[in-house]
Parts: structure tokens; C-alpha cells; sequence
């Protein structure tokens, strides 16, 4: 077996300028610094004694993609890899065809059995770092981070390609799941325990503005906000504060978001539902406001499975625009009849609410505007009035309103997509937010293998 000693021994006079640097350091703070790097160094020294040990071993040749024959070794070709401890090189075999074939690119076996990729050029644990950093951080911030934390200086563009190749990997297998859900695969439903299964689902969809370049390859011109759907997922569960007291919390929250309309959010919220468990949960409730289009996303896909709950506080907003617009200019009337009208909304009595209205609308002498305003108001609570049974969801330990879906919209989207002067391409937003919709969704571990696949 290789000896750390004789490894070291033999890179000796690599290693002793670092070590020098450790022995002269003036203050514990440079002592730390010099340690690590001579670190660094000697797990590069191993590292590549281990690579050049398994390049002696005898290789399995591969047979010829083109002519079939067996593949023969052409000599030890070197290559180079930048990792985490630093720049990593190593001498191995590399095939040739006995016919002559061109091979496109190096076949070297060994490679293969590390799980290297013919042009890669950063280890897949350097890139799952940088990754990781550039999903909370701008690029230039997060190759400064990198370079602090591992010591391996980083562009900002090559964070931007690995970001945008391992982005693109998410979207391209999230779009295969699509395809399979649209072909009747659904997907497995994520392993739940027992305890979690038995608590309630909670569904719900926003919109949010993203400023974008109006035109791709140029920072210039006007700003284009263009919206993304957010669809959340999760399991309501209670805690204990520490005075003792109950409070609700959510658990194994789920996001799904794209940069299109409800229809693009419609089979991706679905496949996350089904996955969430929105056929099995013991109560499943679908949070959101007034917006017509959200509630047609819940009629077509969620109503056989779902409570429908429009969220409270937008309902109380209404009703207050429709006092205001009623009792125009008796301010004391329209707050008495608002905080009532709420009262009753929210305790069973919206019968009572849609009699004022009914009564309001038939007075004489009503003025036009003001009418138009009750009519949408009464059409409103009409429509919803399934979603509107207050009691109802309060007795069930349901929330009323959508506060859930709006801190997962602020996470996902304003603290890394709206930053001072951010402005994003399609394909540069995309592959970030598919990053980020990974590490939100438990998921971001699995777009960095660290085993070699055996499909390679
Ligand atoms: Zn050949």
C-alpha cells in the first residue's frame, strides 16, 4: 500500500517551502493559514500517487465504437482537473483503434471508472460548492467566497457555466417527468413517516415580477418585469413555543415555480402534488386570492381533492372597497358596516353579508360607479362562497390565509433574482431558479453525482 511518507518524501521539495511558511508564520491566524495550504498540497501530493498507482494497473480496453475491434493503448497521456484541494494532474492510458477510427475525443478507461467526463475540467465536488454558494450570492460574490473557503480561485464565469449546465440538466429532467405524467407515469410519491403523512397538505400559487433584459445578449434598454408562478407545498404541523403555547408550522415544504403563465404552472404544481402526496393526505386545502386564473388552475386540477380556501385577508379588502364605494363620504358608516360585514364573513353569517349588499344594491338612487363596484363585490363572495366557510377551515386547524404561500415566493424569487440593478436572460434565470427550486426541494445533492455512474 502507498505510504504517506513516502509520498511526501518524494515531492520533499515541493513541500518544504510550505512548511517554512508554517514555521515562520508570525501570528496564529497566518500559522492556520500556511497549515492549510501545506495541507492542501500534501492531499494534492496523494491524490495523484493514488491516480498514477491505479494508471499501472492493467486496463479493460473498450471495443471500437466505429469497427468493433478491441482498442489498444496508445501510451500515458496526462490530464488535469481542478478540485477541491487545488489542480490535480495525473498520467493514464488512452485507446487507439488498431483500424485507425477517429474516437472523437480521448477513450481512456480510466477516466470512466472515475466518473470524469471526456472534457471536464472541475471536479464534480468543487462545482457542488460554487453551485451551492451562487444560489444565495451574485457570481462575482460567490467566487470570492469560494476562494476564501477552499483556497481555489474560481471566475465568475466559470461559477455562471456551471451554474447554467447543471441548471439546464434540472430543467431538461424535470421536462422528462412531464412527459412521463402527461404519458400516465406518474412520478413515486417522496418517502414520507407516518407521523407527517397524517398532518394536512397545503397547496398554493402566486405570481411575481422578475426584471429581465429586454433583449438577450445586451444589458441594454428598458427593463422587462415578466412573471413567475410560484406553486408551495406543505405539510401543516404544530409546535410548542416555549411559553407552552401551540402554533402552527409548516413542515416538508415544496416549491415549484416557472417563468410563463398558469398553464406552464398547472402540470408542474400537479406533479409535485402527486408526489406530495395529494392523493393519499387525510385533508388537502388549496390557499389563494381572488386571482380568476389561480382558481381555474384549482377547478381543473385540485377541486376532487381539495378544500379551496380564499385567503381571508384579500376577501376583507374587498368588502372594505365595497363599503368605501357604497357609503362613499359617511366614513363612520362604512368602517361600522366593514367591521361587521367582517365579523359575520368570518363566523358564518356571509348569508347576512350578501343580504346588505343585495339590499344595498337595490336602493334608490345608487350612483353607477358604486354599483358596479357591489355587483363585483357580490358576484365575488357569490362565486367563492364554497371558499369563504371560515368556521369551517378554522375547525379543521386550516390557516385562512395565504401567508405561506408569500414568504415562499419572497425566498424563491426576491432574495437572490431582485437584487439592485440585477437583471436577468431567459436562460440565465431559468437555470438558477432550477438550482434553487433543488436545494429548497432537498434535491440539490442529486444534480452533483459523486459516484461514478456505471451508465458512463
Ligand atoms: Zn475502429
Amino acid at each position: 500500500m502507498l505510504s504517506l511518507k513516502d509520498i511526501l518524501t518524494s515531492r520533499e521539495a515541493d513541500c518544504q517551502p510550505l512548511m517554512e511558511a508554517v514555521v515562520q508564520a508570525p501570528s496564529l491566524a497566518r500559522l492556520i493559514l500556511a497549515a492549510w495550504a501545506l495541507a492542501r498540497f500534501g492531499a494534492v501530493c496523494v491524490v495523484e500517487a493514488v491516480l498514477e498507482e491505479r494508471a499501472q494497473q492493467p486496463t479493460d480496453w473498450p471495443l471500437c465504437p466505429h469497427c468493433g475491434c478491441r482498442l489498444h493503448s496508445k501510451g500515458f497521456v496526462s490530464r488535469q482537473i481542478t478540485t477541491l484541494v487545488g489542480l490535480v494532474r495525473w498520467r493514464r492510458r488512452v485507446g487507439r483503434c488498431p483500424q485507425g477510427c477517429a474516437l472523437g475525443h480521448q477513450v481512456a478507461p480510466l477516466d470512466e471508472a472515475l466518473g470524469l467526463a471526456p472534457h471536464q475540467q472541475t471536479g464534480t465536488e468543487l462545482q457542488r460548492v460554487g453551485c451551492a454558494l451562487a444560489l444565495f450570492v451574485p457570481f462575482e460574490t460567490a467566487a470570492l467566497l469560494l476562494g476564501m473557503l477552499t483556497g481555489v480561485l474560481v471566475s465568475p464565469e466559470a461559477l455562471w457555466h456551471w451554474v447554467q449546465a447543471v441548471g439546464q440538466q434540472a430543467m431538461d429532467a424535470l421536462q422528462r417527468e412531464l412527459e412521463q405524467l402527461e404519458a400516465g407515469l406518474p412520478p413515486a410519491a417522496e418517502p414520507l413517516d407516518a407521523q407527517t403523512a397524517a398532518l394536512p397538505l397545503l397547496i398554493g400559487a402566486d405570481g411575481v415580477k422578475v426584471p429581465f433584459r429586454p433583449q438577450a445578449g445586451t444589458p441594454r434598454g428598458k427593463t422587462i418585469w415578466r412573471e413567475v408562478k410560484v406553486g408551495i407545498l406543505a405539510r401543516l404541523g404544530r409546535r410548542r413555543t416555549a411559553s407552552g403555547q401551540e402554533e402552527p408550522r409548516v413542515e416538508r415544504r415544496r416549491v415549484v415555480a416557472v417563468l410563463g403563465s398558469i398553464a406552464a404552472l398547472s402540470p408542474r404544481l400537479w406533479l409535485e402534488a402527486v408526489r406530495q402526496g395529494v392523493l393519499s393526505a387525510p385533508v388537502v386545502a388549496w390557499l389563494s386570492d381572488g386571482g380568476h386564473g389561480l382558481w381555474g388552475l384549482f377547478a381543473a386540477r385540485f377541486a376532487a381533492y381539495a378544500i379551496g380556501i380564499l385567503d381571508f385577508y384579500h376577501a376583507a379588502q374587498n368588502l372594505w372597497k365595497g363599503a368605501t364605494a357604497w357609503l362613499d363620504g359617511r366614513t363612520k358608516r362604512a368602517r361600522q358596516w366593514f367591521v361587521t360585514a367582517r365579523h359575520r364573513l368570518r363566523h358564518g353569517g356571509l348569508k347576512d353579508v350578501l343580504a346588505d349588499l343585495g339590499a344595498a344594491l337595490a336602493t334608490p338612487g345608487l350612483p353607477a360607479s358604486a354599483r358596479v363596484t357591489l355587483t363585483n363585490l357580490y358576484t365575488y363572495l357569490d362565486t367563492h362562497r364554497e371558499h369563504l366557510d371560515y368556521e369551517r377551515f378554522a375547525a379543521l386547524g386550516l390557516p385562512l390565509g395565504r401567508g405561506l404561500v408569500e414568504s415562499a415566493c419572497k425566498w424563491l424569487i426576491q432574495q437572490r433574482f431582485k437584487g439592485v440593478g440585477m437583471r436577468w436572460s431567459e436562460d440565465g434565470f431559468n437555470h438558477l431558479l432550477h438550482l434553487r427550486l433543488a436545494w429548497v426541494n432537498g434535491r440539490f445533492d442529486t444534480l452533483f453525482p459523486l459516484e461514478a455512474s456505471p451508465t458512463l
